[in-house]
C-alpha cells in the first residue's frame, strides 16, 4: 500500500512514521503529480490557513479535490476537507473553538465498537458544529464528535499521530485496503 502524506506544513513526519510502522510505503506529497498512483492520502494537522495558502500556491487544492482514493484528515487537515474549504466532507467546523485557556488538552475517548479507551491529544482543536446525514460518528468527546467518517473520508479533530496507539491509522489503512480491493 502506498500512502501519500501532504507535506506542505505541519505534522507530516509523525504521520509518515506511524504509517511506515504499520507497513505502508509513504510518499511525502509536495506536488500535484505525486498524487498519481497513491492508494490513500493523509492531510495532517498544522495551521489550516497556511495549509490552504500553500496548497493553492502549488496547485494541490485542485489535485486533492479530484483525488479519488481514501483521505484521512487530522485537526487542521479536517478543517481543510470541510464544507468551507475544499468541500469534500459534509461537516461544519469551528476553528480554535475550545478557547484559549483550554485550547490544548488530552482526553480518553471511546472508539465505536472498541472497549479500550483511546488517548486523544487535542491541540487548538477544531470543534465540529454540524454533520451531514451521511456522516458516521466513530468517537465523541463530551458528547461532540471528534472522529468521523463519510464514505472514503476519515477525519479526527485530535492527533492520533502523536501517541503510540495506532488504532486510528489502522482504521484508515483498513479503509484503503477495502477501496483497493473494490477497484481490483
Ligand atoms: N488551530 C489550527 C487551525 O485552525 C489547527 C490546530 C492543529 O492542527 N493542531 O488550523
Amino acid at each position: 500500500m502506498t500512502i501519500g502524506v501532504l507535506a506542505v506544513q505541519g505534522n507530516f513526519r509523525e504521520h509518515a512514521a506511524v504509517l511506515r510502522r504499520l507497513g505502508a510505503d509513504v510518499v511525502e506529497v509536495r506536488k500535484p503529480e505525486q498524487l498519481d498512483g497513491l492508494d490513500g492520502l493523509v492531510v495532517p494537522g498544522g495551521e489550516s490557513t497556511t495549509f490552504m495558502r500553500l496548497m493553492r500556491l502549488y496547485g494541490l487544492d485542485e489535485a486533492v479535490r479530484v483525488f479519488a482514493g481514501p483521505v484521512f484528515g487530522t485537526c487542521a487537515g479536517m478543517i481543510v476537507l470541510d464544507r468551507a474549504h475544499l468541500g469534500l466532507m459534509d461537516v461544519e467546523v469551528d476553528r480554535n473553538a475550545y478557547g484559549r485557556q483550554v485550547a490544548s488538552f488530552e482526553a480518553d475517548l471511546r472508539l465505536a465498537g472498541d472497549g479500550e479507551p483511546l488517548r486523544g491529544v487535542f491541540i487548538r482543536a477544531p470543534r465540529v458544529r454540524t454533520v451531514g446525514d451521511e456522516v458516521e460518528v466513530l468517537a465523541e468527546h463530551d458528547g461532540e464528535p471528534v472522529l468521523l467518517r463519510e464514505g472514503r473520508f476519515l477525519v479526527a479533530s485530535f492527533h492520533p499521530e502523536l501517541t503510540e496507539d495506532t488504532r486510528v491509522h489502522e482504521l484508515f489503512l483498513d479503509q484503503v485496503r477495502e477501496a483497493k480491493s473494490v477497484r481490483a
